[in-house]
């Protein structure tokens, strides 16, 4: 087995816990995805403090994150997600955790007028971001692809496990929500083998399970979306929660001096081009902060913090192009600014 002793700044978010204080840390970190494209395509690391019960736990979530990625991965041909290609029009019995996150999705898609649409991978494979193939597509492309777009074309069969597709050439892509999903379970691995303290960080969905070991809250970095910085700009404590961030520095390439990211409109089949540079969602279930701060992402700053409001439990920091943030009332006494160049605005 490989290890990696990572200091606290590796982490996607800075988790600013003073870790050389901290007694028995023990840090795992592995590229759970062996396919392109796969939805745990990053580095993900999991770390238990003040831990002396051996490893049993590290490596049961790593094998739920191989299972995982493997069984939703939108293009493997051995994943239930990537096997519903093809089949417009005839249900496909998937197992009951897929069926469960395509059920919670869509049902975020209806919440947030398709801003959150997990059929959108045609979209996402014209535009092959983060792949050797990304590229701008024309118009006609682009126009061709929105017509399998919809989550309401995914019709769900409850008692028989099944989903149908039905449009021609519909395609789903979890790659907004898996990695929470895949947060929330390992938390569950964790808690029921009696970890108390510990940290779960998926490329940028981290999860912070109980307290510090002193049993201080957790300090959570919120990094800067600004294009090639690594720094935080601001700090949120938390404990039990998940705290995810979709940004437009996650995944992008650079065409004729214009940057595209991997976030897309589901109404134009382009990049969110709405001012925002990044959104991040803390809620004690990952799977939801996921979706959402994918979801508020597209909605944009007004229409995101709106729907928040109306939601029990989801918070929200809105980062604009100029440096803005807006945060939902319940962080403003758990949330800072760290980097003066931010500004808290209303
Ligand atoms: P995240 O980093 O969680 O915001 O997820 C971004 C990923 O979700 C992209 O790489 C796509 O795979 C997928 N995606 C892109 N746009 C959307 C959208 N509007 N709704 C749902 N998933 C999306
Ligand atoms: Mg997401």
């Amino acid at each position: 087995m490989r290890r990696f002793f990572y200091p606290a700044i590796c982490l996607g978010m800075l988790l600013l816990a003073g870790c050389a204080a901290l007694p028995e840390a023990e840090t795992e970190g592995r590229t759970v995805s062996e396919m392109l494209d796969g939805p745990l395509d990053t580095v993900s690391t999991v770390t238990l403090y003040d831990w002396r019960g051996g490893e049993e736990p590290i490596e049961a979530v790593f094998a739920l994150l191989y299972d995982i990625d493997a069984r939703m991965s939108a293009v493997s041909g051995e994943s239930e997600i990537a096997g519903l290609s093809g089949q417009a029009g005839t249900p496909a019995a998937v197992s009951g955790d897929v069926f469960g996150l395509i059920e919670y999705a869509k049902t975020v898609g209806a919440e947030t007028d398709g801003a959150f649409d997990i059929t959108i991978r045609p979209i996402v494979s014209l535009w092959g971001i983060g792949t050797e193939n990304a590229r701008v597509p024309a118009q006609a492309e682009l126009d061709a692809a929105l017509l399998s777009v919809g989550y309401e074309g995914i019709t769900l069969d409850k008692a028989a496990s099944s989903v149908t597709l039905e449009k021609a050439g519909m395609q789903l892509d979890l790659g907004g929500i898996a990695k929470g999903y895949a947060c929330d379970r390992a938390a569950e691995i964790l808690r029921n083998a009696n970890v108390g303290h510990g940290i779960i960080d998926l490329g940028g969905n981290v999860y912070v399970l109980g307290t510090k070991p002193d049993g201080a809250l957790w300090q959570v970095g919120i990094k800067s979306p600004v294009v090639g910085e690594n720094g935080y700009f601001g700090v949120a404590a938390a404990r039990d929660r998940a705290v995810v961030t979709s940004g437009v520095y996650e995944r992008f390439f650079e065409r004729d001096g214009k940057r595209y990211h991997h976030i897309m409109d589901p109404r134009t089949g382009c990049p969110v081009d709405n001012g925002l540079l990044s959104v991040t969602i803390i809620s004690a279930s990952a799977a939801q902060a996921d979706a959402l701060s994918t979801a508020c992402f597209v909605l944009g700053a007004e229409r995101g913090l709106a729907y928040l409001s109306a939601l029990e439990g989801a918070e929200g920091i809105f980062v604009s192009e100029d440096l803005s943030v807006q945060v939902t009332p319940g962080l403003r006494d758990s949330f800072r600014i760290t980097d003066e160049r931010f500004q808290l605005v209303d």
